[in-house]
């Protein structure tokens, strides 16, 4: 079945590949060697059709059903996701509901997501050990455990752990893991359908709640109602609850001041941006991991260490990098040496020098402290304009390698000694205010991610 199929692909394919073009598929049909799918775009169905129609007719050829050709047809109503897993994965029970075990099952769960996978560095530790502690099961001692940081830097990663450790160890519990657009998209789907309560009696059923990318119900209102609702049920059920999110509850913008501090009730932990000997760790362990695979291929000393130095961004850019790597020099039969890693990383390489700009400083930070950028450069001298104007003289001191007479110039023309009392503000100020310390660590993260 294309529930199986799916399964397959997953493993294939990976979590990334999977969420954003196998998941949103619905299959419509299958004879005659072709399956008939609705996907969202015209452009969605090229990109499958020429990126995984391989994998997609090697699967289901597997599972029984021969095919030799994909077609893809632009649904013309758009539905949610979830929906469209639930029909795909019980076509013929359409009209009856699912039995309870069926819906708990949220997000597929990666099973390379675990914890021996996970790669613990001095930016991760806390996090990881937060972690742990969930996934043992005991009583629940901090609630709910709020995880955040920036792209790719492991949030999944460890929720996924978290859940496979938890079915291990208790294979009854009931542990619902899914992205906030997810639990979206169901509670839309249960008004719709008319079934609010199914929805509200499932969600405070379960033992353990995940919901990964909170920030997704930010400026959604009647969702994070319903969530905030959800929430207090399990916490007054002393059940446990993870969520993450791109950053710190206080940070998150158009989310009710209560969600905010319900967030902060528990245990708040920061995976930081990776250093050195994080991505080397990682690195390490995918490479043999890649060894395995691709037996016989050499890789030499120092292309690890090269790469880590290189690409600080984040780490799926870092894995895509090794995983290209590995591929191109089976399929050139050579050994991975720092040449061949230069030439065929060329592009990811650039993109990782890429230079943050005064521009864009100034960009980022009147938009977070909500101000014009032509107060940037212009002469007002009101503490609310002044100060995120001192706040970007900062960055763009630490993250340009601009001269102070420079950025003088980028900021309408003041005197370097202008820039380098604003950097010294700032610097003063960073030491007592920690909401201030708090926006200069965001506005980095924005900045260089
Ligand atoms: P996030 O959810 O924070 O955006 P993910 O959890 O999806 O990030 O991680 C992105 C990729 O990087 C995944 O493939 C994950 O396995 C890998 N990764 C991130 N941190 C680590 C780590 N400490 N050890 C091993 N792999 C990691
Ligand atoms: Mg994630």
């Amino acid at each position: 079945t294309w529930v199986q199929v799916r399964e397959g692909l997953l493993k294939r394919v990976g979590r990334n590949n999977f969420v954003t073009w196998i998941e949103p598929l619905r299959l419509m049909g299958l004879d005659d060697g072709v399956a008939r799918f609705e996907v969202p775009t015209l452009f969605f169905g090229d990109w499958v059709q020429r990126n995984f129609a391989d994998h997609i007719r090697l699967r289901l050829t597997e599972a029984g059903s021969p095919v030799e050709r994909l077609e893809f047809a632009v649904s013309n109503s758009p539905r949610p996701p979830l929906k469209e897993v639930r029909t795909a994965a019980a076509p013929v029970a359409k009209a009856r509901p699912a039995p309870a075990e069926e819906d708990l099952r949220g997000a597929p769960l990666d099973s390379r997501f675990t914890f021996d996978s996970f790669v613990v560095g001095k930016p991760n530790e806390l996090a990881h050990a937060a972690a742990r502690r969930v996934a043992e099961g005991g009583p629940v001692t901090f609630n709910p455990l709020f995880l955040y940081g920036g792209v790719g830097l492991g949030k999944t990663h460890l929720m996924h752990a978290i859940a496979h450790e938890l079915q291990k160890r208790q294979p009854g519990a009931r542990v619902l893991y899914l992205s906030a657009e997810q639990f979206m998209y169901r509670f839309v789907q249960a008004l719709r359908e008319r079934e609010i309560l199914g929805f509200k009696e499932l969600f405070r059923s379960v033992d353990v709640l995940m919901v990964d990318d909170v920030q997704f119900i930010a400026g959604k209102d009647s969702t994070q109602e319903e969530f905030f609702h959800t929430f207090n049920a399990l916490v007054d059920q002393n059940k446990q609850i993870v969520i993450s999110a791109d950053r710190a509850p206080g940070e998150i913008k158009d989310l009710e001041e209560r969600i905010k501090s319900r967030l902060q009730c528990g245990l708040v932990v920061d995976l930081h941006p990776t250093d050195y000997e994080l991505r080397l760790g990682i690195l390490q362990q995918k490479a043999d991991f890649y060894r395995e695979q691709y037996r016989g291929l050499v890789i030499a000393d120092g292309v690890l260490e090269f790469l880590a130095h290189r690409i600080t961004t984040n780490v799926r850019v870092l894995e895509g990098a090794l995983t290209r790597l590995f591929a191109f020099a089976s399929l050139v039969g050579r050994e991975i040496t720092l040449d061949l890693a230069q030439d065929c990383l060329a592009d990811i390489l650039r993109a990782s020098d890429r230079k943050v700009t005064i521009e864009e400083i100034q960009r980022k930070v009147a938009e977070h402290y909500n101000i014009r950028l032509s107060d940037m450069i212009g002469p007002k001298r009101l503490r609310t304009i002044a100060r995120p104007r001192q706040v970007a003289m900062y960055l763009a001191k630490h993250l340009t390698p601009r001269s102070l007479p420079e950025i003088g110039r980028r900021f309408g023309g003041r005197d370097h000694t202008t820039i380098m009392h604003g950097v010294r503000k700032i610097e003063e100020l960073m030491a007592t205010d920690s909401q201030l310390a708090d926006d200069l660590q965001l506005l980095r993260r924005l900045l260089q991610a």
